[in-house]
């Protein structure tokens, strides 16, 4: 069923190890009513990581079927795997009047940008290289190996940032997600949003006063 206000699609990226899921997490906490997207990728599950709630986790060929068959709204390469949104998902969620939150590469967004032109999207920087590295290398779940693609990786990511409509630096944590929270709230409270959500409220407002009722 479609509501009467689609959901407003969000898009974080960040650099790997910038701290974007931990944000986004945090994020989905205070605003419970964003709906996160689950994306498909043929990266193999880290531990701790289950299907269909961190990643829906396939095979490559099956990748490739699925782009054939057109179930992306977006897809990219990222550090050597596949990484696809799907727009099944999206577009159910978004025609119910959710809000839906993307965690994509700067390439995805790109798409994204072309194919939902009132979409927000937010970049997150970490505070320094150094303590990118660190993050990457105390966080634990890839080898050295992919740590280093990451980090070499990480640059081109970065020189995207400008493309995106907000930037928020992950230094301090709690300053990041309310600076995260502070964009995502005052997106939700544009005027042409809330123009149409209060309709009932503004007519009432602007009702002619009856004779008798002054
Ligand atoms: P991490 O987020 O850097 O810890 O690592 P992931 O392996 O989860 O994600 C790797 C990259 O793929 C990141 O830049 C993600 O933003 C990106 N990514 C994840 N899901 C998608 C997706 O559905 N589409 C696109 N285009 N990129 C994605
Ligand atoms: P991403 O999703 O961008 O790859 P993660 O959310 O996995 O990054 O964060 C990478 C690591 O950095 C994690 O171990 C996380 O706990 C840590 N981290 C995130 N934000 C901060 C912060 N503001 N200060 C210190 N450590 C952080
Ligand atoms: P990780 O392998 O660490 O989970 O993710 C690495 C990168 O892949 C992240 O920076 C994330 O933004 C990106 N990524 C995850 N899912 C998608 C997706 O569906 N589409 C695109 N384009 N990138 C994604």
């Amino acid at each position: 069923m479609s509501a009467a206000q689609p959901g407003t699609l969000f898009i974080v990226a960040a650099p790997s190890g910038a701290g974007k899921s931990t944000l986004v997490n945090a994020l989905l906490e205070r605003e419970p009513t964003i709906s996160l997207s689950i994306s498909h990728t043929t990266r193999p599950p880290r531990v701790g990581e289950e299907y269909g709630r961190h990643y829906y986790f396939v095979e490559r060929a099956e990748f490739e079927r699925q782009i054939a068959a057109g179930t992306f709204l977006e897809h990219a390469e990222v550090h050597g795997n596949f990484y696809g949104t799907s727009v099944a998902t999206v577009q159910e969620l978004l025609d119910q009047g959710r809000d839906v939150l993307l965690e994509i590469d700067w390439q995805g967004a790109a798409q994204i940008r072309r194919a939902k032109p009132t979409c927000v999207s937010v970049f997150i920087l970490p505070p320094s290289r150094a303590e990118l590295e660190r993050r990457l290398r105390g966080r634990g779940s890839d080898t050295p190996e992919v740590i280093e693609r990451r980090l070499h990786n990480s640059r081109e990511e970065i020189s995207h940032a400008h493309e995106f409509d907000y930037i928020v630096v992950n230094d301090g944590f709690d300053e990041a997600l309310g600076d995260l929270q502070a964009i995502v709230r005052a997106v939700r409270h544009r005027g042409e949003l809330q123009w149409k959500r209060h309709e009932a409220l503004i007519a009432e407002l602007l009702e002619e006063p009856g004779i008798g009722n002054r």
